[in-house]
C-alpha cells in the first residue's frame, strides 16, 4: 500500500511539473514539429510585384517548406531540416543567397551564413565567401568538423574544399536581376535595399531546436563588410531552453542589439512570451532605431512567430498540427490559419 502511495504521488508530481499537454523529458516538448521560413523582409509591396513573379515566389517557399517537413515528419533532426530548406533557397536565384546573392561595391558577391544546434549550442559560420555554392553547408561543416565558430574568406573557402563541398566559379552567382539592381544602387553611391535574405528555424519531434540564416548581405555593401547573419547572437541564435531565431534585415542594427539571443535571453531572464519578446525587440526598440528587418523564431513548446516591421517578409510555416501557410505581405496571416493539404 505504501508503495501504491508513494507511485501515486511520484506520478502527480511528474504530471504537475510537465507543463505541457504532451509528452515531455526534461522540459522537452517531444513528439511534435514545427518548422518557419524566411526568404528576407523588406520594401515588399504587392503594387510593385507582378503576379507571375510573386506566384514564384509562392511556390518555392511551399516547395521549401514540404522539403523540411518531410524530414522532420519522419522524425529528422531539426538541423537537417534548416540545413535542406537553406539549401534549397541558396539554390534558386529568387532569394538574395547563393545563387541570387547581391553584388558588393566591387561588383562581386560576398556571402554569410551560420547555424546553431539548440541542444549543445553547437554553431557554425562562414563569413565573407566568393565561391562556396552552399554557404550554409560550410557552416554546418564548420560547426561540426572544425574546433571553431567562425571561418572567414579563404580560410573557409579552403576548410569547405577539405571539407568536399561544392565549390563553384564566382561567377556561378552572377544573375542579370541583381546586376541591374547593383547598377542602379552605384549610379546613387548608396549601400542598397536589401532583402532576399533566406533563414529557417525548427523544433523537432525529439524536442530539439535548430536555426539558421544565409545571406549575399546588402547590394553595393562595402568590400569586407559582414552583417548579422553569420554572427551568432545578432543574425542566428538556438537554445532548447528558450527558442531558435533567424533574422533578416540591415545587418548592423541586428548586430548592434544582439537581435537573435536577446529573444532568448528575453524569454529566459525577462520571463517574456517569444511573441512578446519579438514584439519588443522588432516592433519597439529596433523600429525606434530606425532598423528595418524581421525574424521567424519558435520556442521549445512550439510557439512560433514571424513579425517584421517592414512592409513585407517573405515566410512560411508548417507544424505537426497540420496547419500551414505562405506569406509575404504584412497581416496576410490574419486570414484565419487553415488546416490545408500541402501540395
Ligand atoms: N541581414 C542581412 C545583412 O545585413 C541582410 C538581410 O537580411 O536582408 O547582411
Amino acid at each position: 500500500m505504501k508503495y501504491v502511495y508513494k507511485l501515486l504521488v511520484l506520478l502527480m508530481v511528474s504530471f504537475v511539473s510537465c507543463n505541457q499537454p504532451c509528452n515531455c523529458d526534461q522540459g522537452k516538448t517531444l513528439g511534435k514539429y514545427v518548422l518557419v521560413i524566411h526568404g528576407g523582409a523588406g520594401t515588399i509591396l504587392k503594387k510593385n510585384m507582378k503576379p507571375e513573379v510573386e506566384k514564384q515566389y509562392r511556390d518555392k517557399l511551399a516547395e521549401v517548406l514540404k522539403a523540411g517537413e518531410d524530414i522532420l515528419k519522419k522524425g529528422g533532426s531539426s538541423l537537417d531540416a534548416v540545413t535542406k530548406c537553406i539549401t534549397m533557397m541558396e539554390n534558386s536565384p529568387l532569394f538574395n543567397a547563393g545563387k541570387g546573392s547581391v553584388f558588393d561595391a566591387q561588383g562581386k558577391n560576398e556571402m554569410d551564413a551560420s547555424i546553431m544546434n539548440g541542444e549543445d549550442l553547437s554553431a557554425g559560420a562562414v563569413a565573407s565567401v566568393h565561391t562556396i555554392k552552399n554557404p550554409i553547408l560550410a557552416a554546418r561543416a564548420v560547426m561540426e568538423h572544425s574546433p571553431h565558430v567562425l571561418l572567414i574568406s579563404k580560410g573557409a573557402e579552403q576548410f569547405a574544399a577539405r571539407q568536399g563541398l561544392e565549390i563553384v566559379k564566382p561567377s556561378y552567382f552572377f544573375t542579370e536581376k541583381r546586376w541591374k539592381s547593383y547598377l542602379k544602387v552605384k549610379a546613387k553611391q548608396a549601400v542598397g535595399e536589401k532583402h532576399g535574405t533566406v533563414g529557417a528555424v525548427a523544433l523537432d519531434k525529439q524536442g530539439n531546436l535548430a536555426a539558421g540564416t544565409s545571406t549575399g548581405g546588402m547590394t553595393y555593401k562595402m568590400m569586407g563588410r559582414v552583417g548579422d547573419s553569420p554572427i551568432i547572437g545578432a543574425g542566428t541564435y538556438a537554445d532548447n531552453t528558450s527558442c531558435a531565431v533567424s533574422c533578416t534585415g540591415h545587418g548592423e542594427y541586428f548586430i548592434r542589439n544582439v537581435v537573435a539571443y536577446d529573444i532568448g535571453a528575453l524569454m529566459k531572464y525577462g520571463q517574456l512570451s517569444l511573441k512578446e519578446a519579438a514584439n519588443f525587440v522588432i516592433l519597439d526598440k529596433l523600429k525606434k532605431q530606425g532598423g528595418d528587418g524581421g525574424l521567424i523564431a519558435v520556442d521549445h513548446t512550439g510557439h512560433f512567430t514571424m513579425t517584421f516591421n517592414t512592409s513585407g517578409m517573405y515566410r512560411a510555416y508548417a507544424t505537426s498540427e497540420g496547419y500551414n501557410g505562405v506569406f509575404i505581405y504584412a497581416n496576410e496571416e490574419n486570414i484565419k490559419p487553415q488546416k490545408k493539404k500541402m501540395k
